[in-house]
C-alpha cells in the first residue's frame, strides 16, 4: 500500500506541478492585463485622477505575486516539500490574497473575481473539496476586506458611496463564493471520479504490465524451448543421416566381403566389385587395373566402359603420369573439375570428377580403382574414404588370390623346371582319364627320357645337366597346347597328357619333339652342347584301357626305344580287346 501511496502522490505532485506552472505563467499576463484594463478605465473612461496611484500599487501586488511565483516554483521542485507543504500553503494563500487585493482594487473588480478563484479551482482538481476551503474562505475574507478598504480609501477620496458600495460588494461576493463553492464541490467530485477511474486505469494497466512481462517471459521460454527442440532435431537428422550411410556402407561392405569368401574367380569377383562401386557412389564409370611385370605396369581388369574405343583409350593411358601418385606414391586422388589435357584416358568422354584410389597390400601398390563422373564437383571426401575401404578389402582379396596360386604353384609344379610334378600329374590323368572314358574320346600319353644323360652330367656337370632339364621343359611347353599337361616325372623323365588326341596325332607330335629337341643347342657362357630324347606313346583306348596301363605300356615303349638305339619315338602294342 505504501508504495502506491507514494506513486499516486508522485502521480498528483506532476499533475499539479504542471498545473500550476501553467496557472503562474497565466497568472503573470492576466494581471498585467488586469492593470492595464483598470488603468484604461479609471484613467480614460472615468477620467480618475489616481489612475498613477493604482498603477503604483496595482504594479507593486504584481511585483509581489512574481516574487511569490518564483520562490513557489524553486520550493516545489522537492516532491517530498510538496506533500509535506506547510510552507506551500503558505505561498498559495498569499499568492490568493495578493490576488484578490489586486482584483479588488480594480474598477471592475466584479466582473474578474473569477480570476481570483482559478487558483483555488485547481487546488480543488488536484488535493480535493476539502483541501479548497480553506482558501476559498481565505480569499473570501480577503477580498471583503480589500474590498471595504478600498472602497473606504475611495470614498474619502470622494468617489462613490461607502455603505452602498460595501453592501452592494458583499452582497455579490457571497452569492459569488456560495457558486464558486458549489462549482468547486462539482467540478472536485467529478475530478475525483475521473482521478479514481485513472487510478484504477493505472492499476489495470500494471497489472496488464505485469501480465504482459509475464508473458513476455513466457513467450521467451516458449521460444528457448522451440530453438531448442529443433537443434535437437537437427542432431537427430545428422545422426540419422550418418547412421543410414553408415548402414549404407556396412551393407556394402557386407557384399564384397561375402563376394570375396564366395567368388573364387578374381576377374568374376572384380566385376562384381566394380558393379558395386558404381551402384553405391553413383559414379558413371569405375574401372579396375592391376600391376602386372617387374616394372608394375597397370592392366585394367574390368571397367563399366562399354565403348571398345573408349575402353582402349583407358588401356592405353591407363599408366599416364597424372595417376603416378596413386600407383607410385600410394596416394588417394580427387578432382572434382577434370580437364581432359590432363587426363590423356578421359579423352572424348566428356569426364568432369575423378577419385583413383590405390589398391595397396603391405605398403605394395597391387593396381587402382578409378570412378569417373560427367558431372563436375560430382564427388566429395566421403566418396572417397568409402571407396578406400572397399579398396582395402579388394587389396586383400587379390593379395590372398595371389598367395594361393604361390602355395598352388609351390604344391603343383616342380621348381627347376616349371612343368608340373608328378603329384599333380597323377591327379591330372585320373580327371583326364575319367573324362575321356565318360566322353569316349582319345586320351594320348607321352613318356620321354634324355638319352645318356648320366654321361652328360659327367661331362659338363650337374649345373649344366640343370640348365639342360630347363631348356628342355621350355622348349616343349612352348609346342603344347592349352589343353595337354605337361610334367616331370622323374630326374629327366618328362610326361605329356593330351586329351582328344589319337594314337596317330600323337606319334607325330612325339617325333615333332624329338627332331626339335635334338636341333636344341644348349649353351651357357662356356659350354656348348645338344641332346638327344628317347619317347614312348600309348593312347586310350587304343593301346590301353585304364589309366595306369596308359603309364606303363608307354613306359614299355620308352624302354623299346632305348633298347633299339635311342633317339627314336616307339608306340605302345594295341591292346588284346
Ligand atoms: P639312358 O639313355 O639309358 O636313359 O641313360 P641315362 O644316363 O640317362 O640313364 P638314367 O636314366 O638311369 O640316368 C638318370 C640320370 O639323370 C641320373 C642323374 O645323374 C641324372 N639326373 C636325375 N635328376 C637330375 C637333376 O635334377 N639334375 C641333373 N643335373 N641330373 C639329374
Ligand atoms: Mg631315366
Ligand atoms: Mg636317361
Amino acid at each position: 500500500m505504501g508504495i502506491i501511496d507514494q506513486e499516486n502522490n508522485e502521480r498528483t505532485y506532476t499533475n499539479y506541478m504542471k498545473y500550476e506552472h501553467n496557472i503562474t505563467k497565466v497568472g503573470w499576463i492576466i494581471l498585467v492585463f488586469l492593470l492595464l484594463e483598470d488603468v484604461f478605465a479609471r484613467a480614460v473612461v472615468l477620467n480618475q485622477s489616481i489612475a498613477l496611484k493604482v498603477i503604483i500599487k496595482h504594479g507593486l501586488l504584481l511585483c509581489i505575486y512574481i516574487a511569490l511565483s518564483i520562490f513557489k516554483v524553486q520550493h516545489a521542485r522537492n516532491a517530498a516539500a510538496y506533500s509535506k507543504g506547510k510552507t506551500f500553503e503558505l505561498i498559495k494563500s498569499l499568492e490568493i490574497i495578493v490576488i484578490v487585493v489586486f482584483i479588488s482594487s480594480m474598477y471592475h473588480s466584479a466582473f474578474f473575481y473569477f480570476v481570483a478563484l482559478l487558483p483555488i479551482t485547481f487546488i480543488s482538481l488536484t488535493k480535493g473539496f476539502r483541501r479548497t476551503i480553506p482558501y476559498i474562505l481565505l480569499s473570501f475574507i480577503v477580498q471583503i476586506l480589500s474590498q471595504y478598504i478600498v472602497s473606504t480609501w475611495l470614498a474619502r477620496s470622494g468617489i462613490g458611496n461607502l455603505i452602498r458600495d460595501v453592501k452592494y460588494l458583499i452582497i455579490i461576493s457571497m452569492v459569488q463564493y456560495v457558486l464558486f463553492t458549489l462549482f468547486c464541490y462539482i467540478w472536485s467530485g467529478i475530478y475525483n471520479e475521473y482521478a479514481r477511474s485513472e487510478e484504477e486505469n493505472n492499476i489495470l494497466i500494471d497489472r496488464l504490465g505485469d501480465k504482459y512481462v509475464q508473458l513476455e517471459l513466457a513467450k521467451k521460454e516458449i521460444q528457448n524451448h522451440y530453438e531448442k527442440q529443433i537443434e535437437t532435431n537437427n542432431q537427430l537428422e545428422e545422426a540419422n543421416k550418418k547412421l543410414t550411410a553408415s548402414l549404407a556402407e556396412f551393407y556394402t561392405l557386407q557384399q564384397i566381403s561375402q563376394a570375396i569368401t564366395s567368388i573364387f574367380d578374381m576377374n568374376e569377383l572384380l566385376k562384381f566389385v566394380n558393379d558395386v562401386i558404381i551402384g553405391v557412389m553413383g559414379a558413371a564409370h569405375s574401372t579396375i587395373a592391376l600391376c602386372y611385370g617387374p616394372q608394375n605396369k597397370l592392366k585394367v581388369q574390368v571397367s563399366s566402359i562399354f565403348d571398345k574405343k573408349d575402353l582402349a583409350i583407358v588401356s592405353d593411358y591407363i599408366n599416364c603420369d597424372i595417376l603416378k601418385p596413386s600407383t607410385e606414391e600410394g596416394h588417394s586422388m580427387i578432382d572434382n573439375a577434370v580437364n581432359e589435357e590432363d587426363y590423356p584416358f578421359t579423352k572424348g568422354r566428356n569426364i568432369k570428377a575423378m577419385i583413383c584410389v590405390p589398391l595397396l597390400a603391405k605398403g605394395r601398390t597391387l593396381g587402382i580403382v578409378l570412378i569417373e563422373h560427367s558431372i563436375k564437383d560430382a564427388f566429395d571426401d566421403e566418396n572417397m574414404r568409402l571407396l578406400e575401404v572397399i579398396s582395402q578389402q579388394v587389396s586383400i582379396a587379390i593379395e590372398n588370390a595371389r598367395l594361393y596360386q604361390q602355395m598352388h604353384d609351390l604344391a603343383t609344379l616342380d621348381n627347376l623346371t616349371g612343368a608340373y610334378n608328378r603329384l599333380y600329374f597323377n591327379d591330372k590323368l585320373q580327371e583326364e582319364f575319367k573324362k575321356a572314358q565318360e566322353g569316349g574320346h582319345d586320351l594320348s600319353f607321352i613318356i620321354l627320357d634324355i638319352d645318356h644323360f648320366k654321361k652328360f652330367n659327367d661331362t659338363y656337370g650337374h649345373l649344366f645337366g640343370d640348365l639342360v632339364l630347363k631348356t628342355l621343359s621350355g622348349f616343349i611347353m612352348k609346342t603344347l597346347r592349352k589343353e595337354d599337361v605337361f610334367a616331370r616325372y622323374g630326374g629327366e623323365e618328362f610326361v605329356i597328357l593330351m586329351p582328344y588326341t589319337s594314337l596317330e596325332q600323337a606319334k607325330e607330335k612325339a617325333e615333332d619333339l624329338r627332331i626339335g629337341v635334338s636341333q636344341l643347342s644348349i649353351t651357357d657362357r662356356v659350354v656348348s652342347a645338344s641332346i638327344t630324347i628317347s619317347i614312348g606313346v600309348s593312347t586310350f583306348p587304343e593301346t590301353a584301357g585304364r589309366s595306369q596301363e596308359l603309364i606303363r605300356t608307354a613306359d614299355d615303349a620308352l624302354y623299346e626305344a632305348k633298347r633299339a638305339g635311342r633317339n627314336l619315338v616307339r608306340v605302345a602294342k594295341a591292346r588284346n580287346k
